[in-house]
Order: C-alpha cells, then sequence, then structure tokens
C-alpha cells in the first residue's frame, strides 16, 4: 500500500487524486488537505459566482472524494497545524497543490492606499473566502480602474457592471451582493500596458462584456492594429480582437444607451496611485511596444481612479524550508518534483495560467512521475503509516478535522440558507462552517 498527501483541494488537488486512484487502483491511500473547512478552491473562491456552469465541476470532483481510497482532511493548514516534514514521515508522496492566492504587487508609489485592492482579496470578497470577508471596498466613487487584460480583469469589471438581476441565479456572497448593489460606479477603465494584440482575454469572457444589461464596452478605433495583421494571430486571439473591432465600431449613440462603460485604455501603463489615505487617481503613461515589450514614452495623465484593482497575476504562498523561486513565485521544481518524495502541481507548479482543465493532465504527468520513483525505488520500500499515522497525530495535537461528510453537512446548509434563484449563500467564516457541522 501506497500513501500520498495532496495539500490543497482545488482543481490541480482533486484532478491528482483522480489520477492517483486510476493509476494505483486500491493499492493506494490519498488525503486531500485543506485549510478551510470547505473544498474545492479555486472553484469555490476564484471561479466568478456567476460562471455556474464552470463551478459544476466541482461534482467531478466530488466523485472522486467519495470513493473508498480518497478521503478529505478539511480544516488542516499545511505550515501551521502539521509541517511538511511530519507528512513526509507519514506519507510515501506528499504533493503541494496549493495553488497562487496570493496576488503579485503592482510596485509603485501609492499601493498602499485604501481601495487599492488585488484581485485574489477582490475575488475572494464576493466569493466568501473567509480570509478576505471583511475587505469591504468602497464602491460609492464613479470610477473603477482595473488594471491588467487577462480573463480576472474581464470578471472583476462584470462584477462591477452586473445589475442585481444579472446576479440573481449567481452565487454571490450576501456582502458582496449588497454592496454592489448599493454601488455608483459607472465608469470601469480597463488599462492594459500593451495593445490589443496582447491582451490575455478569451472570447468567450470578452463576449459577455457586449451582453450586458446596463453597460457596453467602449473601444477607440485608432488603438487598433491594421485588421489584416490579425491574421498572425492565434485562433483563440484572432476571435479576442475580432470582439474588440466589433465594439470600436459600435456607434456612439448604441453605446450611450447604456449608463455603464467599461472603457478599454491601451498602451498605458501604471506609473503612481495618488490620494490622501484613499486612492482618488491614478498616473498613466503611454507607452510603444518594442519587440513585444511595453516600453514607456514619457507622455503621462492623470485618470480619477476612486477603486483600483489589481488583476496582474498571482503567487503561491512560500512554505518555510520548501524551496522556492522567488522571481516566478511559485515552488522551485523540476517538472513538479521539488526534493525526494515532495511534488507540486498546478499553479503551485507552473505558475498561474491555463484554464481549470489544464490542471487534469497536470494530475495525471505528477502521479505519472510518482508511479516511476515507486518503480525505481527513489521513493524507498512501502510501509508508512498513512492516514492510520494521521488520525493519531491530529488526535494528539487536538486538531478539529473536518472529512467530506461533514462537508457535505456545511453544504446543505449552504443550500438551505440560498437567496431565491441562488444555489447557496456561502458561509464566510471559519467558526459558522464548524458550527454547520455540529
Ligand atoms: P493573466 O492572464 O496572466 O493576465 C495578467 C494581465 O496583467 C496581463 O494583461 C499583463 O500584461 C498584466 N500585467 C502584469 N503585470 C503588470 C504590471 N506590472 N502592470 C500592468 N499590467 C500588468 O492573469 P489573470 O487574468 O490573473 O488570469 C490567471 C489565469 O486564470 C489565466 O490563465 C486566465 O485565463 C485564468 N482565468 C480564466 C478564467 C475563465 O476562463 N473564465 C477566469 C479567470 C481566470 P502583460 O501581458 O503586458 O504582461
Amino acid at each position: 500500500m501506497r500513501h500520498i498527501a495532496i495539500i490543497g483541494s482545488g482543481p490541480a488537488g482533486y484532478y491528482t487524486a483522480e489520477a492517483a486512484q486510476k493509476t494505483f487502483g486500491d493499492n493506494v491511500r490519498v488525503d486531500v488537505f485543506d485549510m478551510l473547512p470547505v473544498p474545492y478552491g479555486l472553484i469555490r473562491t476564484g471561479v466568478a459566482p456567476d460562471h455556474q456552469s464552470i463551478k459544476g465541476v466541482s461534482r467531478r470532483y466530488e466523485k472522486t472524494a467519495l470513493t473508498e481510497n480518497v478521503r478529505f482532511v478539511g480544516n488542516v493548514a499545511v505550515g501551521r497545524d502539521v509541517s511538511v516534514a511530519q507528512l513526509q514521515e507519514l506519507y510515501d508522496a506528499v504533493v503541494l497543490a496549493t495553488g497562487a492566492p496570493k496576488d503579485r504587487a503592482l510596485g509603485l508609489p501609492g499601493e498602499d492606499l485604501d481601495n487599492v485592492i488585488g484581485s485574489a482579496a477582490f475575488v475572494g470578497w464576493y466569493n466568501g473566502h473567509p480570509e478576505f470577508a471583511d475587505l469591504n471596498p468602497d464602491l460609492s466613487g464613479d470610477t473603477a480602474v482595473v488594471i491588467g487584460m487577462g480573463n480576472v480583469a474581464l470578471d472583476v469589471a462584470r462584477m462591477l457592471a452586473k445589475t442585481p438581476a444579472e446576479l440573481e441565479g449567481s452565487d454571490i456572497v450576501g456582502h458582496a451582493w449588497d454592496a454592489l448593489k448599493a454601488s455608483n460606479i459607472e465608469r470601469i477603465v480597463i488599462l492594459g500596458r500593451r495593445g490589443p494584440h496582447q491582451i490575455m482575454m478569451t472570447p468567450k469572457e470578452l463576449g459577455e462584456l457586449g451582453q450586458l444589461d446596463r453597460a457596453a464596452p467602449h473601444v477607440d478605433a485608432d488603438d487598433l492594429p491594421e485588421e489584416g495583421d490579425d491574421a498572425l494571430l492565434e485562433p483563440g486571439l484572432r476571435k479576442s480582437v475580432t470582439l474588440l473591432r466589433e465594439y470600436a465600431a459600435t456607434p456612439e449613440h448604441i453605446r450611450a444607451e447604456k449608463p455603464v462603460a467599461i472603457e478599454f485604455a491601451f498602451f498605458s501603463q501604471p506609473n503612481a496611485l495618488h490620494g490622501d489615505g484613499k486612492v482618488s487617481s491614478i498616473e498613466i503613461e503611454e507607452t510603444e511596444l518594442q519587440k513585444g515589450r511595453a516600453v514607456g514614452t514619457g507622455k503621462t495623465t492623470t485618470l480619477p481612479a476612486n477603486m483600483v484593482v489589481s488583476c496582474i497575476g498571482y503567487r503561491t504562498a512560500p512554505i518555510p524550508g520548501i524551496p522556492f523561486d522567488e522571481r516566478a513565485g511559485r515552488f522551485a521544481n523540476d517538472e513538479g518534483r521539488i526534493l525526494r518524495g515532495l511534488y507540486c502541481v498546478g499553479w503551485a507548479r507552473r505558475g498561474p495560467s491555463g484554464t481549470i482543465g489544464t490542471n487534469k493532465p497536470d494530475g495525471v504527468a505528477i502521479v505519472g512521475h510518482i508511479a516511476e520513483d515507486i518503480e525505481s525505488g527513489t521513493l524507498g520500500r512501502s510501509g508508512k503509516k498513512g492516514r492510520a499515522g494521521f488520525d493519531a497525530l491530529a488526535a494528539e495535537s487536538g486538531l478539529d478535522v473536518v472529512t467530506f461528510q461533514d462537508w457535505k453537512k456545511i453544504e446543505e446548509a449552504e443550500e438551505a440558507a440560498a437567496r431565491e434563484g441562488a444555489p447557496r449563500e456561502k458561509f464566510v467564516d471559519i467558526e459558522a462552517m464548524i458550527r454547520a457541522v455540529n
């Protein structure tokens, strides 16, 4: 029997558990740990609340979670409640699937002003992540600036732009639903330091901006490159750029029918944030592309900004003692191998890129490495204590472990508390989750 501990119950974690089960069958026991009492990581707290069909993938993870040889070990923080070294004593392989939950810093003057928010915090707030439940963003001003031109920037802009009616079937948490209902934001500027051909937005997500009830995308036709140049783009990006062209061609009187403007500001790099305690403006420098890179031209302007959300990517949270690649913001690894018996997968391995589905081959690959390392003798003979060993440790340390059956009680309580039309009302603090179990 081989024992595998997976740290993190998001897509990377559960795809790895699924692959382990397929590869080793009855000869494996997998424990999937999460610091929260609830599973699914990014599916629960990262994927936008109005993208319920994407969140539906959790049903696949539940299937894995409910099998005999996989179990969920919730409410246990690795690094706080138990160390990686302790887990390595107990399990043949430890796989870090901890994602990239930390915001990358802008590194700009004024970044610490109030209402300058990283996307991990803002997305966590509307998605009910306990760490960000008290964020309380100030939505009383009229202009929000969103930095970055990836899909997270689109999620944030769309959530700020949607009407309460458009959010009805979503699982946006109560505090964010109430705050957004009272929001005064009517101008959302999406800032990109490069041009339309360099956006990281995928067509389906960009297309949603053109379908909003009270908001319209504004693109300046002068920012678009020669149409013929689109032929050189890969098909997905070409579709996205075609959408930008459609938005640019929309007559002003049609756009003006919608009171909220979502403006695309290309070739605009943020230089500094200004304000007295709270952000009130952002200094922007015009850029030009040199060999694909944005280079400042020295021409600056100042844009009012009552709120700034930076959506410029994420970093993995380091764990003391585990080799970390500071520049890339993820664990230092060789195709997922960190040290003997210690692996990483998903965003913790490759950084924050790709779709949910990208984690599936990633999980298969890491289990392939574990199988190779068993085969080659690198992981030693079997004989680790696995689950039984962890249970003894948890009892000794007085850990309040949440099982998958416990999670199902939390889920039931969240579904029972849902607003009309919504799938659930999430608990946003850990004590409330634990109370629902008991
Ligand atoms: P991303 O796709 O890497 O986009 C980051 C954006 O931030 C880029 O436009 C980048 O511009 C810009 N940026 C980076 N550093 C900057 C700086 N210092 N100043 C100004 N701009 C800066 O990252 P993401 O949007 O966080 O998304 C992460 C991953 O999750 C992606 O793979 C994404 O597709 C995925 N995701 C998918 C969905 C969905 O499918 N519905 C939803 C959300 C997220 P440069 O290109 O110039 O560096």
